[in-house]
């Protein structure tokens, strides 16, 4: 069957971004593909940022993306940022798969052929080891010969001001000073695009960013592409009549004769259901609005006066004059929510 919606991946946005990033940074990436790849394809970003020369190795969440983008076999390492559960370590050993390691316990249940990045907690408090630890848990690890890299992650990076993340990399720096030299690495997207060069660090982590989003703050630091297109197709269209409501609740009303064209893209496909009655998408070479409650599977749209037929395509978002950042602002939330939202029936294709 035809794909109702398809999310165009632009593999030259991408090599655009991955490049600027790491210029900037000054370092190879460890480009986080983490929750399929920020909704842009698991797969098929992982295919594309290993034949990048800048990116060092890819980045993931849990066991599952990790054994998943191993068995690829793409060339570069994959790196685990969260703790997986002891009877997963074989396993993922046996794949070549970095480890995260933020306690004793973890260090001490590895594997004697296991690598091993140390996690270091200086104030994120999510994950990872206080400072004094972590330089213990480092030198047992380096003891046995399985400590390749070590990590902090900022709290507050993508925020103008950058004390708490200045305090985070002198804690960090802290750290490195009593290890054996080691890959290091702590710049988000927030980090990078704020600090640049970072003394002492072999890899920078940029994950919405390499995707084509920076804080506003932030905008004009880099010239970064949006690397996803999302068009859906229009499924029929009808007139709706001066009086009449239109969708869930009737919460609007066409105050004269109006030609609704209705999309194949819903709130299970990720369109956040919060962006109703604020929501325009691009349709017939204009922006057109969004007319009612946004289902489950379809939305109406106003396209009084364009042509427009059934099996045409709206772009809901884009590089063009509609953003993902758009559509997070219409729905009260940030684009890392919308593009992770994106459902399974999005079909994801690589395009220019
Ligand atoms: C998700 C994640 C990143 C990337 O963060 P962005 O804000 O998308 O740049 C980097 N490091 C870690 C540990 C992460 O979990």
């Amino acid at each position: 069957m035809l794909a109702r919606a398809v999310a165009h991946i632009s593999e030259s946005a991408l090599n655009h971004n991955l490049s600027a990033l790491s210029g900037c940074a000054g370092v190879p990436l460890l480009l986080p593909i983490k929750a399929e790849a920020y909704g842009h394809g698991l797969q098929l970003v992982a295919g594309l940022a290993a034949a990048h020369p800048e990116v060092w190795g890819l980045a993931v969440a849990t066991p599952a993306e990790a054994q998943a983008v191993a068995r690829l076999s793409l060339g570069k390492p994959v790196v685990l940022l969260t703790p997986p559960a002891p009877e997963e370590l074989t396993a993922l050993a046996d794949l070549g798969v970095r480890l995260p390691v933020g306690t004793l316990a973890e260090a001490e249940a590895l594997p004697a052929h296991a690598v091993a990045h140390l996690k270091v907690d200086t104030g994120m408090n999510r994950l990872g080891a206080r400072p004094g630890e972590a330089v213990h848990i480092g030198q047992r690890l380096a003891e046995r010969g399985l400590l390749e890299g070590a990590y902090t992650h900022f709290a507050s990076a993508d925020e103008p001001d950058l004390s708490f993340s200045q305090e985070q990399f002198r804690k960090f720096q802290g750290v490195l000073a009593h290890l054996p030299p080691v890959l290091a690495h702590a710049a988000n997207g927030g980090g990078v695009l704020s600090f640049g060069r970072l003394p002492g660090m072999s890899l920078a982590r940029p994950g919405l960013a390499s995707y084509g989003f920076a804080p506003e703050h932030l905008r004009s630091v880099l010239a970064l592409r949006p690397v996803m297109t999302l068009r859906a197709r229009v499924n029929q269209v009808h007139t709706v009549y001066a009086g009449e409501s239109v969708s869930y609740g009737g919460l609007w009303t066409a105050p004269r004769d109006t030609q609704a064209a209705v999309i194949g893209v819903g709130y299970a496909d990720g369109y956040p259901r919060n962006a109703t009655l604020k929501a325009s998408v691009l349709i017939g070479g204009e922006r057109r609005r969004v007319l009612g409650r946004i289902c489950m599977d379809q939305m109406m749209v106003d396209v009084t006066g364009l042509n427009v037929q059934p099996g045409d395509w709206a772009e809901l978002w884009g590089n063009g004059k509609i953003t993902v950042s758009n559509v997070a602002e219409w729905s009260g939330t940030i684009e890392y929510e919308v593009l992770t939202g994106l459902g399974v029936r999005a079909e994801r294709v690589k395009s220019e």
